[in-house]
């Protein structure tokens, strides 16, 4: 049993709230206050709303990447598509497809570590594209 909100990570006080997710909504998600219960559920209709079109950008960048390393494509923007797959985590970190990955460290933690690896993959990128000329 989860002690820690799915949320904010603190622990669960004695009456968590549930969130009820995924198929015939048979996944609980446990919250520590209604204020979290509240931006859990926001959380996952943004989730639902966004998380189709970032992984078609994301999935394009990834075919424009294996197309410049393909071919040895040696042009100013080759690191570019690099630079929109970190924009784009860094916009809608939603990669985890299963909520239980936010067990560990909670929603707003896990949020906040994939943003970082967007903002560092945006600045390998934008760094590759102004000095690997
Ligand atoms: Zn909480």
């Amino acid at each position: 049993m989860r002690t820690t909100c799915i949320y904010c990570g603190k622990p669960l006080g004695k009456k968590p709230q549930i969130v009820l997710v995924g198929k015939d909504r048979k996944e609980k998600l446990l919250c520590c206050s209604v204020q979290c219960y509240n931006d859990t559920k926001r959380f996952i209709e943004w989730d639902r709303r966004y998380r189709l079109i970032s992984y078609i950008v994301i999935a394009v960048c990834v075919g424009m990447n294996l197309f410049v390393i393909g071919n040895e494509v040696d042009r100013w923007w080759k690191y570019i598509p690099t630079v929109i797959i970190g924009i784009c985590l860094s916009v809608w970190p939603l990669v985890f497809t299963h909520y239980h990955t936010y067990e560990r460290y909670g929603i707003t933690r896990t949020l906040k570590y994939v943003r970082l690896a967007g903002y560092v993959i945006i600045a390998a990128g934008i760094i590759f594209t102004v000095f690997g000329q």
